[in-house]
């Protein structure tokens, strides 16, 4: 008896019987661009072990036209048939399934040979598109036919026609971006002509006997997008022309409300994805901030689709599906949702992996095996440096001992838990308690590690974190707090607050003095009301015609920094944009390009970039101003000839999150 009967209900496509109700989503790693097939048939293998019904790849360009960027992978070469032949073999072996993303990107496609139905620049690239006349549409359709093809040549068992997110096939179907007078524009019967007339010849092309899933966007989140009654139109001509299973999509790239982010609710569309089931006779996927089986069993319970979709989760933890079908969810490591390492990699042309799973796409590279020799190990230190080094290290057999001060596990994450749109840090840090418990590595809390203490371990690993920086502001009066402080439940007196310091740290303590009571990452009503998001069978698009209406700020919040360029440019490259949005709806003055001058009772003293001076009236001054590593353990090991190994912040404390800390402490335990 499964604790998630829906989610393990298998789902009958006819031709194949899916063993459960969980797909996992499209997500470029960029390991195809690399070229090393080797390593991408072991991600994708490592994923089908454990037990995921049915992956999809990340997309494939059908045309060099079509691809996200020059140079994007496709199954354009006898070299790439032979290396996606690989992949699907894999995946076969070990016992899964597999169907390839067919991505036309279409105006998104950063590169001048872009095309689309019109020439209508889009906000987040900086080239024009070219306007496809005729004989241009023809060749796009017969691309992605052709892609489609040589998937099934290779072995996949289906194709994932993207038909969302503002891509080449959802632009021709808005007034927006596509202006065409022609029979592929005008009347939304012409508009949907082309994602109809791609499924149609995508199925007649490889028969019955294969999965034709089409992502469609259903809700676009963008001014003059589609129309609820034109989603469930194109649903059902989509279904006519012969998809398997309709897949959802949440927005245009281009929205300016978040959508999978961490401060994004649970489940905050799966009620988007419901309007649709019973106006099709497929199966319907629906996605988005799913992250646990709970989650999970509960939207299909609801009757919100037949399938869910989940893609960062399995990056996190690829034996998600195995560990809740043996009763062991807790034992899964959990997506908070970041991006961090998965979606702001992809940004920055770099791997894709996971904060929480250093493994993720690099699973050749990165092995845990068992040790040769199982030694007896100390960790000092329970932030996520410390966490991840003693349970990698238990786990390859070594007789671990972990200390903390504190009285608690989690170090730092413990603040970044208390910010309002993190509170999936919460599951992060039950996750390593469960974890520490179930690698068997002994845990002693309330204990300052010393020298004397440490010297009888074979290995000693100082992971003592950072201290915040004091940036020795002239004070002669005023109220002056730092984060840790705030964050650790000292009353911030007053309404009025400077914060010195506009890095995660900075922008995170302005997020929090400018909410009070729930977070609305907890309460979906309230985050849809925050954002501006209604039922799109009301508004056009799900805009609220209101706008954003967040609730108001208890406090006046200023927010400085020295360097002269935009508070928050070097946030997250994908949720960068959320945190200023966030805090301009606060109203939070954002300032950049000041030099502190002092601190007195009359409140922060600043010079501006144009070198006016400006007092500040505050009632508290909040610093953060970044962190200093922690070293003294360190130095007394060393001035005492003991050797050791310093992670994490104590080892550098500059531009310092939990992905570097995890990803070093699982890298030394991998060595050690
Ligand atoms: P720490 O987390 O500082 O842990 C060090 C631990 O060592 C502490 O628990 C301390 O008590 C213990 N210790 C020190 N000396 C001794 C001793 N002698 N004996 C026993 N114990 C000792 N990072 C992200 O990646 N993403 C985020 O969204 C994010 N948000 C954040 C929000 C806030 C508000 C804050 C404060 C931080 C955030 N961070 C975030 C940063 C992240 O938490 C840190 O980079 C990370 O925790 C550093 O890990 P660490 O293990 O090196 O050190
Ligand atoms: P940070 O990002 O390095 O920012 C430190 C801030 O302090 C900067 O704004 C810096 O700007 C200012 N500063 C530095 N030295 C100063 C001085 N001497 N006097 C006055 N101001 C000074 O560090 P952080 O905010 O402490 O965050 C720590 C780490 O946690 C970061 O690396 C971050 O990645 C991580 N974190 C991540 C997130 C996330 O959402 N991903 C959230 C929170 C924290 P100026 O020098 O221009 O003044
Ligand atoms: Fe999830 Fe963050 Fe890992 Fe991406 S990096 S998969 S968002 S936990």
């Amino acid at each position: 008896m499964t604790d998630y009967p829906h989610l393990f209900r298998p789902l009958d496509l006819g031709h194949v019987t899916l063993p459960n109700r969980a797909l996992m989503g499209s997500m470029h790693t960029g390991l195809e661009e690399l070229g090393d097939f080797g390593r991408v048939a072991a991600y994708y293998a490592r994923r089908a072990e454990g037990g995921v019904a049915l992956m999809v790849t990340g997309g494939m360009a059908p045309n060099r036209e079509g691809g996200v960027l020059p140079g994007a992978a496709g199954l354009f070469t006898d070299k790439d048939m032979a290396n996606h032949a690989r992949v699907t073999q894999s995946v076969h072996d070990a016992g899964g399934r597999i169907a390839m993303q067919i991505l036309h990107a279409g105006r998104y496609a950063y590169s001048p040979e872009c095309v689309a139905p019109s020439p209508v620049k889009s906000p987040i690239s900086p080239f024009l598109p070219a306007e496809l006349d005729e004989e241009g549409i023809e060749k796009q359709i017969a691309d992605i036919v052709e892609a489609a093809r040589r998937a099934q040549a290779v072995g996949y068992d289906g194709v994932e026609v993207m038909g969302s997110e503002g891509y080449f096939l959802n632009q021709f179907l808005v007034t927006h971006t596509n202006k065409r007078t022609d029979r592929w524009g005008g009347a939304y019967e012409n508009r949907m002509r082309l994602p109809v007339e791609v499924v149609r010849r995508v199925r007649e092309a490889v028969g019955q006997e294969f999965i034709v899933i089409y992502r469609l966007s259903m809700i676009d989140l963008v001014p003059n997008g589609s129309t609820w009654g034109e989603v469930v139109q194109l649903a059902h001509a989509i279904e006519g022309a012969g998809a398997s299973i309709l897949n959802t999509g949440i927005g245009w790239h281009e929205a300016r409300i978040p959508t999978i982010a961490t401060s994004v609710p649970r489940r905050a569309f799966t009620w988007v994805t419901k309007k649709l089931m019973g106006e099709v006779g497929i199966p319907v996927i629906t996605s988005n901030r799913i992250n646990t089986p709970e989650v999970a069993e509960a939207v299909l319970a609801d009757g919100c689709a037949d399938m869910v979709s989940m893609a960062r989760p399995f990056l996190a933890d690829p034996d998600f599906i195995k560990k809740a079908k043996a009763g062991r969810a807790k034992t899964i490591a959990p997506c908070i949702a970041c991006n961090q390492a998965c979606l702001d990699h992809t940004f920055e042309m770099k791997i894709a992996s996971c904060l929480v799973n250093p493994q993720a796409a690099h699973e050749t590279e990165l092995v845990y095996a068992p040790a040769d020799a199982p030694k007896t190990v100390a960790v000092v230190g329970a932030g996520p440096a410390g966490l991840s080094t003693a349970i990698t290290a238990a786990q390859r057999g070594h007789d671990v001992t972990l200390f903390d001060r504190a009285d608690q596990i989690g170090g730092q994450l413990n603040m970044a838990k208390r910010i309002p749109g993190k509170e999936e840090f919460h599951g992060l840090v039950d996750w390593f308690g469960t974890m520490l418990k179930e690698a068997g590595v002994t845990l002693r809390l309330g204990t300052e590690a010393d020298v004397e203490m440490l010297s009888a371990f074979e290995e000693v690993i100082v992971a003592s974190g950072v201290v915040p920086r004091d940036p020795g502001i002239e004070t002669t009066g005023g109220r002056v707090v730092s984060y840790v402080d705030v964050l650790t439940g000292r009353e911030v007196a007053g309404d009025r607050v400077a914060i010195v310091g506009a890095g995660g740290i900075g922008f995170d303590v302005a997020e929090f003095l400018t909410h009070e009571g729930e977070s609305p990452t907890e309460n979906l009503e309230a985050w849809l009301e925050e954002w501006g998001v209604a039922d799109p069978s009301k508004h056009r698009a799900g805009l609220a015609p209101e706008g954003p209406q967040p609730s108001s700020s208890p406090r006046k919040v200023s927010l400085f920094q020295r360097k002269a360029e935009r508070p928050g440019k070097r946030l997250g490259k994908t949720t960068g944009w959320i945190h200023r949005a966030s805090l301009q709806m606060k109203g939070v003055q954002m300032v950049g390009g000041v030099t502190y001058d002092l601190i007195d009772d009359a409140g922060l003293h600043v010079t501006r970039q144009d070198g006016t001076q400006e007092v500040v009236p505050c009632d508290t001054v909040v610093l953060c101003a970044g962190q200093e590593s922690d070293r003294s353990l360190a130095d007394a090991l060393e001035a005492a000839g003991v050797s050791a190994h310093v992670i994490g912040g104590a080892d550098v404390a500059a531009e310092l999150d939990a992905k570097r800390a995890i990803d070093q402490g699982s890298r030394l335990a991998a060595s050690l």
